[in-house]
């Protein structure tokens, strides 16, 4: 097996990333084992972002590095809250007051068009001159009243219009088969392999 550094702690992340991998011949390390800290994520483009954290694990653990910033693009909104998602709100970060905020921002907007966004970035090692980087996107509609209990952050207002459905109304199998995270890891996976 070759061995990669995930530039995240989130297990749900680290799960999906492992299982999706394994197959190919890859084991997903967290960067914790190797005591990474978090990397600043200082950037406006989820690409700076997801480059910087691969990078920051790469140098601090001399392994190839996988790193994922991912978010949901407003379109009423000029693409807000973008890579600030996590903390549309401020600090601390909670996904309830990001969606009060949400909701509020598009109090008697007609246009609720919406995209969630993930990019993936693969480095070789930190100097890497030619990273992977793979895009998803997977695009609906906000509505005002929750619905559903599955997934996390947004879901329960993201509206996927051609199943009626929220994010947070689809099992994981469903949401992954859609998602924009689904989407980028298919096409990392594809590269991947590609790649010596
Ligand atoms: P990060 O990529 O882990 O920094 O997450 C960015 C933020 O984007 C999350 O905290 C959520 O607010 C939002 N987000 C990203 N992907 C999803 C998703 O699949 N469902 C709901 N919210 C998401």
């Amino acid at each position: 097996m070759k061995r990669i550094v995930l530039a995240s702690n989130n297990p749900g992340k680290l799960r999906e990333f492992a299982q999706m991998l394994a197959p190919i011949g890859i084991e997903v390390l967290p960067q914790a084992q190797f005591c990474v800290p978090e990397a600043e994520e200082p950037h406006i483009t989820f690409v700076e972002n997801a480059l910087a954290k691969a990078r920051h694990a790469a140098r601090l653990t001399g392994l190839p590095a996988l790193a994922d910033d991912s978010g949901i693009c407003v379109a009423a909104l000029g693409g807000a809250p973008g890579v600030f998602s996590a903390r549309y709100a401020g600090e601390p970060k909670s996904d309830e007051r990001n969606n009060q905020k949400l909701v509020a921002e598009l109090a008697g907007k007609t246009d609720r068009r919406a995209h969630y966004v993930a990019v993936l970035v693969f480095v070789r090692h930190a100097e890497d001159p030619q990273p992977i980087i793979c895009e998803g996107e997977w695009h609906g509609e906000i509505i005002d009243t929750p619905r559903g209990s599955g997934g996390f952050g947004y879901d329960p207002y993201f509206l996927v219009p051609e199943l009626q459905r929220t994010a947070a109304e689809l099992s994981a199998e469903e949401k992954n088969a859609r998602s924009h995270r689904g989407k980028a890891l298919r096409q990392l996976v594809e590269r991947l392999k590609l790649d010596t």
